[in-house]
């Protein structure tokens, strides 16, 4: 009742959180993200929110799921894995979703992801396939990182409903799978699973965002905050806001596809430090 409902993050706010290594740093403890993406389908998803990761500060990124050999030809640098996610090794993070489909491999994967002790982050089709129970009992964190169809289905209400309400829309779905919500949309909004932080606002997208996969980069380039240690609040808010910026470089007032928005966060990433 105290805490106002809304507030911008602010350019401070994320030079203070984002992950810097020192002498003492190495590739384990600066986080592996672990990215269960792509599809025969939509490989293409797998290969973005890898990219993002890459981006996102984290010391290792693993994949698992049938897009290794598009993942590898783009990022080569990726550990990759096929079988489930819980047998992938050392993972601090999951990423779980982008272009997974919902063949009877996804299925298992997101329970697997879910099963795990750390924090998940869930966006795209793991989001139609989770299972609300399992998000509200888990005790590491959990992100949901819907767009408003996403967060409609989730809230068994028309996409109108949201759109119209989006603040009221977002507090709801923290509040009902107990996880901190990453509303996207022509502005992102994050709310915290608690209720009592005030829903956070980034400042800094750009309509150049609305193209496909672009959703796909910032699951991975959050996610990877996530594994570098950063709380779901701010791991999300701090990810939307190198996205966003990220989006400005590569753009610079024209047109961007998803790759050139993972390409250019390193460049937004400089601008925040
Ligand atoms: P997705 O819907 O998963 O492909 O994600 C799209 C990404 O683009 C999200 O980060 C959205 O917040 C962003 N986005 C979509 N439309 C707009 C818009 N009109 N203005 C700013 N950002 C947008
Ligand atoms: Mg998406």
């Amino acid at each position: 009742p105290d805490v106002p409902d809304l507030e911008a993050l602010q350019y401070a706010d994320v030079t203070a959180l984002l992950p810097v290594p020192g002498s003492e740093s190495d590739k384990y403890r600066r986080g592996v993200v672990g990215i269960v993406a792509g599809s025969a389908r939509y490989p293409g998803a797998a290969v973005l929110a890898v990219g993002g990761a890459l981006r996102g500060g984290a010391g290792a990124v693993r994949y698992v799921g049938p897009g290794a050999g598009a993942v590898i030809a783009r990022h080569p640098e990726t550990l990759v894995h096929t079988g489930p996610p819980s047998k992938a090794g050392r993972v601090q993070a999951w990423v779980v979703g982008p272009g997974l489909g919902d063949g009877t491999d996804a299925v298992s994967a997101v329970a697997d992801v879910l099963d795990a002790e750390v924090p998940v982050l869930v966006d795209a089709d793991g989001l139609r396939l989770l299972d609300a129970a399992v998000v509200r009992s888990r005790t590491a964190p959990t992100v949901l990182t819907p767009h408003a169809g996403e967060a409609a289905a989730l809230l068994g209400v028309p996409r109108e409903a949201v759109e119209g309400e989006r603040l009221a829309a977002v507090r709801e779905l923290a509040a009902r799978y107990r996880s901190t919500v990453l509303l996207k949309g022509s502005t992102t909004l994050v709310a915290d699973g608690t209720g009592r932080a005030p829903v956070r606002v980034n400042p800094t997208g750009t309509s150049w965002l609305a193209t496909a996969g672009s959703g796909d980069v910032l699951s991975g380039l959050t996610g990877s905050l996530l594994a570098a240690g950063l709380d779901p609040r701010d791991a999300a808010s701090a990810g939307a806001y190198l996205h966003g910026l990220a989006a400005r470089h590569a753009s610079d007032g024209g047109p961007v596809s998803a790759q050139d928005v993972a390409d250019a966060v390193p460049a937004a990433w400089r601008d925040v430090r």
